[in-house]
């Protein structure tokens, strides 16, 4: 189960990446890269990701690439607010989930959050909650609440949570200023709880920093803007004044800076835990 790789890597001052994807050929950048670095990785879909693929297709196809290419990988559903998706996704045999009711109380994200919680017991299946706030794409960073270390231990204890996204100065999207983690908060945390911690909006974090948010005990690294962001600007550059139909000429160098772009940060990922 995805909770014991986890913890175990926590314990090792290791981390696995958790990359989201949006098609196939975001999908098999990622794969790609993870085969190539002997990496396993965590799969991620959010609901857009989902409405657009096809639920039943985003699984199995996803399933079928991390066989074709013989990578360990856990499918999970990321910032998920409601609990009818977050059933259908396991019953279509997602191993992990996430409900953000970050946003909510402490009380209300308690109350969700344990009921999900019972809920992937039936399933054997991973949640991850969030706790703070990690500003969504196109919100002013000004909407951070930072996760207080006292309520995270007790919303753990609360929830039985296995994974804790917390808020340490982390945003979704592009940073217009260079980006600064609270480090002393993130060593705090993890003083508190034992909950395998997340860190949402990796993108453009320095890869030093990185390093470091993961031997404080950040365990699991969610990257998701810089893959589309790589995609479709090496997409944009192929197309420019270029007659090419064929799609099958057209993806690979988008496919191929995917993979390079993954295969930069699982070898950060990678550092730590043979460094520590
Ligand atoms: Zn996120």
């Amino acid at each position: 189960m995805l909770h014991k790789h986890l913890q175990s890597l926590q314990s090792k001052h290791g981390a696995l990446l958790a990359t989201n994807f949006y098609n196939f050929e975001t999908l098999k950048g990622i794969i790609q890269s993870a085969a190539a670095a002997d990496s396993p990785l965590i799969l991620q879909l959010t609901r857009s990701s989902i409405d657009y693929i096809g639920l039943k297709t985003a699984v199995q196809m996803a399933r079928a690439t991390l066989r074709e290419y013989n990578v360990t990988g856990w499918i999970h559903l990321d910032h998920s607010d409601s609990y009818d998706l977050i059933q259908q996704c396991l019953d279509a045999g997602f191993d992990s989930v996430m409900i953000d009711a970050s946003e909510k109380s402490f009380d209300e994200n308690i109350a969700i959050t344990r009921k999900v919680v019972l809920l992937a017991e039936r399933y054997n299946a991973h949640v991850e909650a969030e706790l703070g706030y990690v500003a969504k794409l196109g919100q002013s960073t000004a909407m951070t609440g930072f996760t207080d270390p006292q309520q995270a231990m007790q919303f753990v204890e609360a929830t039985g949570v296995h994974a804790l996204a917390i808020a340490i100065g982390s945003a979704h999207g592009f940073y217009t200023a260079a980006p600064k983690l609270d480090m002393n908060r993130l060593t705090a945390i993890r003083e508190s709880t034992n909950a395998s911690l997340v860190l949402h909006g990796s993108s453009g974090i320095p890869s030093d920093m990185l390093r470091e948010a993961i031997l404080r005990g950040i365990c699991k690294i969610n990257l998701a803007t810089e893959i589309k962001n790589i995609f479709i600007k090496t997409l944009q550059d192929q197309l420019r004044n270029n007659p090419e139909i064929d799609l099958r000429k057209v993806f690979p160098p988008a496919i191929e800076a995917v993979s390079k772009l993954v295969g930069d940060k699982l070898q950060t990922v990678k550092t730590v835990q043979a460094s520590a």
